[in-house]
């Protein structure tokens, strides 16, 4: 297939799925780890065309909603210094933190600016030189590696003011603690096709050897999806576990050697906290001693108070896949896309947030 509409194409579509119903005979259940995935499977219907025996289990590849509720707070805390400008990207605005969230800190005079890249930011500390301007790094592999330049440039071009408070996080250790939690069977994983991109799919190999549990990096479309879900079930029926690609046109084995160098040469891994996982060991990125001057706890103190979590929100067992949206005493009623009250109902790619816009049944 050559085009973006053949994996939008109905009559392939249902090929299929008539595969998966003649291959499937087992019960299996099979996380889609990323966000993009478990929007596109509720837009599309995929759930309802499956047998009830596949269970689809939403999985923490949303960057807004794993953000864990300190490094909320920490990123508040930094916008109350009198010097400093933080930008962001836009989908962190509305996140809450323990008691308020970066959108009412700017309401309440907090100067937040929404960037489109790092570019942006960096633009923005050279012509603030009197400001510190500090960006929040937040997301996977996907984006790790244009925060890693944005370091670089700050330093070829002798910025001194830029500075970065590094949230990102790592797919492949969630996937083992999910794994080695034991809280909820999993028998395969469909794995993202962006973080995918660069990290290349080898990077699933000790997962699957370590747990034998299938792996297949998939496609965003609805053909891509049900191709992949195909894939793991054929895996899973003759009892294989190993990685494939089904989203060629995207991933490599190998992946992105580049933007994995770049990435490489500026951050080190490091263990960081998972809302609703945990600290996860190795599971995030914090800047080399060589590059420990751009890093935000360099020049602020970001000690915060033990996070607090909003009473009825269950993102965290949303995040390990372990409850639904539904099982939510306030989904659709107190916490809704226009109040959202936790993160998985803020981001477009929270299963909250997708359950309320996709699921049957669900106004
Ligand atoms: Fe949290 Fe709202 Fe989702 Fe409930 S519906 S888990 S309150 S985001």
């Amino acid at each position: 297939m050559k085009h973006l509409s053949e994996y939008r194409d109905g009559e392939r579509a249902q090929k299929i799925i008539e595969r998966i119903h003649a291959s499937s005979k087992k019960e299996v259940r099979i996380m889609e780890v990323c966000g993009t995935h478990t929007v596109s499977i509720f837009r599309s219907g995929i759930k309802e065309v499956l047998p009830p025996h596949i269970v689809l289990i939403s999985g923490p590849g949303c960057p807004v909603c794993v953000t864990a509720t300190e490094e909320i707070d920490k990123s508040i805390k930094l916008s109350h210094e009198h010097d400093v400008i933080i930008t962001t990207f836009g989908d962190l605005m509305r996140v809450p933190g323990s008691t308020s969230s970066l959108q009412s800190e700017r309401t309440n005079g907090a100067d937040i600016r929404i960037v489109y890249s790092t570019s942006d930011a960096l633009k923005i500390a050279t012509n603030n030189p009197e400001k510190k301007v500090v960006f929040l790094g937040i997301g996977f592999e996907t984006t790790a590696p244009t925060i890693a330049a944005a370091v670089l440039e700050a330093r070829n071009q002798n910025i001194k003011n830029f500075f970065v408070l590094v949230l990102h996080k790592l797919i492949p250790p969630a996937m083992d603690a999910l794994l080695s939690s034991g809280d909820l069977k999993i028998d395969g994983f469909m794995c993202p096709g962006h973080v995918s991109c660069i990290i290349g799919a080898n990077s699933y190999l000790p997962v699957v050897e370590k747990y034998h549990t299938p792996c297949v990096v998939a496609g965003f479309e609805p053909v891509d999806i049900l191709q992949s879900i195909y894939m793991l079930v054929e895996q899973l029926e003759r009892g294989d576990a190993k990685v494939e690609i089904q989203y060629k046109r995207g991933v490599t084995f190998e992946g992105n050697r580049n933007a994995m160098a770049i990435m490489e040469r500026v951050f080190e891994p490091c263990d960081t906290p998972w809302r609703g996982l945990g600290v996860i060991p190795k599971s995030g990125l914090r800047l080399r001693a060589e590059y420990k001057g751009y890093a935000a706890e360099s020049i602020f103190d970001l000690s915060v108070p033990k996070a607090k979590e909003h009473p009825g929100c269950m993102c965290g067992d949303i995040l390990r896949g372990v409850k639904t949206p539904v099982e939510c005493p306030l989904f659709g009623k107190a916490c809704n896309p226009s109040y959202p009250i936790g993160p998985c109902m803020v981001s477009s790619e929270g299963t909250c947030g997708a359950y309320y816009k996709y699921h049957a049944g669900v106004k």
